[in-house]
């Protein structure tokens, strides 16, 4: 059987069985299969809400045809285990583009539903599922619904983490672009209150979206490099974003390989690479959305325990309130914190009753997994986060209690209320725990 893990590797899982789904014509039936059943997509999910320990994973990879494209309304039609790369290689030649694209091009529209997934256009967009005008589930008992976003099932599906059954195909609202380009600006920031100054005035752009250097203390705290961008014309042939990752991590590094010395040397080099403090280009789109997929592999470079990324949403506050906090609590902990990111979330109310995105700042930090330890810090940040009335993201985790994750969501026991009584996941079993 091929590995079905997450993206960070932690934790592990064994199913016991896989169905693949082929047809949305004829999806598998459910009634004789034991224990609960989870879909499983891309696996792009960090922590264990795509794993289903002793239970059965439904395989959605084929289910990817796309469906139809209404040129004149602007509407895709597809099928779930369709991926974000396949849509854009046909949508971008024609002028279109998907609403909401999040940091990785290798992720499914049912995936994309289930975490209800945000971009660096929160701040304009909204999440994924704003966007989504209807879609088929099929539910464990025979019966397959569509649904539109004034229904409940439809407001539980969406940020539903794929508990309100099978969705077998959906429809979305792309937006025109003028090319396959963007008007990239990366901007070097002293400190989080640059930051902050910064992101004033996000609503000039439609893209906006912060590298942080979590290792940085002192009046350095919160230093990193701003990128902000709007689609434009670009005078190259179109490159298809299926082509091959040309870089790769070979092997899996040794433990150890990524410590608080060699993370300060890369976050010193990364900070100071570009030459000017503002510097502008027009870019192709997928290095700009997606730079993380040039290198196949990246996360061998973690070595062989894996990793937690902790994604946070807090309001924004005086002075970083919250989120200087966190921040600090990082920078001053053993832990080598890698790839922070920060970003502005806007306003826009997503249709999901547990979507994660709410006003305010968001953090993503990954660290290597180092045991008891790594669990220490980040069980002290959620409480920071539940002090301030935020919210944990469940795509990326794999660790936070029940108690926090029911202070984070509290329409949870809504969720339960729909969801398909054949469906469940490690992570919805563990944040459900007495
Ligand atoms: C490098 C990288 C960058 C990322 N950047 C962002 C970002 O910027 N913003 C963001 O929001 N997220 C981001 N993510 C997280 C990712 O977008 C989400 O975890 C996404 O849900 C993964 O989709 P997937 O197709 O891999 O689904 P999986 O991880 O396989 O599954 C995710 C969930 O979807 C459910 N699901 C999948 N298909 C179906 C279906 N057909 N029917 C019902 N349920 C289904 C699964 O049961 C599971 O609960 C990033 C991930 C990576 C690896």
């Amino acid at each position: 059987m091929p590995t079905y893990q997450s993206w960070g590797r932690y934790p592990a899982a064994s199913p016991t069985g896989v169905l693949p789904v082929v047809w949305r014509s004829d999806p598998p039936a459910l009634d004789r299969v034991p224990g609960p059943v989870l879909a499983y997509a891309c696996g792009r999910s960090y922590g264990d809400s795509c794993l289903n320990d002793g239970g059965t994973l439904l395989d959605v990879r084929r289910l990817d045809r796309l469906i139809a494209l209404d040129e004149e309304a602007g509407l895709l039609r597809c099928e779930a285990g369709a991926t974000l790369a396949a849509i854009l290689d046909v949508i971008v030649p024609r002028g279109w583009f998907l609403p909401v694209v999040p940091g990785t091009r290798w992720v499914s529209v049912g995936g994309a539903i289930a975490n209800d997934i945000h971009g660096k256009n929160h701040h304009r967009a909204g999440t994924f599922g704003r966007h989504v005008t209807c879609l088929e589930l099929a539910r464990s008992s025979g019966e397959r619904i569509v649904c539109t976003p004034d229904e409940p099932l439809f407001q539980a599906t969406v940020g539903g983490l794929g508990l309100t059954g099978l969705i077998l195909w959906a429809e979305l609202r792309l937006k025109r672009v003028p090319g396959a380009g963007i008007s990239q600006e990366r901007i070097r920031f002293p400190s989080l209150e640059a930051f902050f100054d910064l992101a004033t005035e996000d609503d000039a752009y439609e893209y906006t979206v912060a590298w942080v250097d979590c290792l940085a203390g002192g009046s350095r705290l919160g230093r990193g490099i701003y990128l902000r961008g709007d689609h434009a014309p670009l005078d190259a042939p179109h490159a298809s974003p299926l082509d091959a990752t040309r870089l790769r991590v070979p092997v899996e590094a040794p433990a150890g390989l990524i410590n608080r010395l060699t993370m300060r040397a890369f976050n010193e080099a990364y900070y100071r690479r570009q030459f000017r403090r503002r510097q502008w280009e027009i870019v192709p789109y997928a290095p700009f959305f997606f730079p993380l997929d040039a290198v196949g592999d990246w996360t061998r470079l973690y070595g062989p325990g894996g990793f937690l990324q902790y994604q946070c949403a807090v309001p924004d506050a005086p002075a970083g309130g919250p989120i200087r906090s966190i921040l600090e609590r990082i920078s001053r902990s053993n832990e080598p914190a890698c790839l922070g990111v920060l970003k502005r979330f806007g306003d826009a109310r997503s249709p999901g009753w547990l979507s994660f995105p709410r006003k305010g700042i968001t953090l993503a930090v990954d660290f290597p997994f180092r045991g008891p330890r790594t669990l220490t810090l980040l069980d002290e940040l959620d409480a920071v986060v539940r002090d301030a009335g935020g919210a944990v993201y469940p795509a990326k985790d794999a660790r936070m209690s029940a108690a926090s994750f029911s202070a984070f969501f509290p329409a949870a026991p809504r969720l339960e209320s729909q969801r398909d009584p054949k469906y469940s996941s490690s992570f919805w079993r563990r944040v459900h725990a007495a």
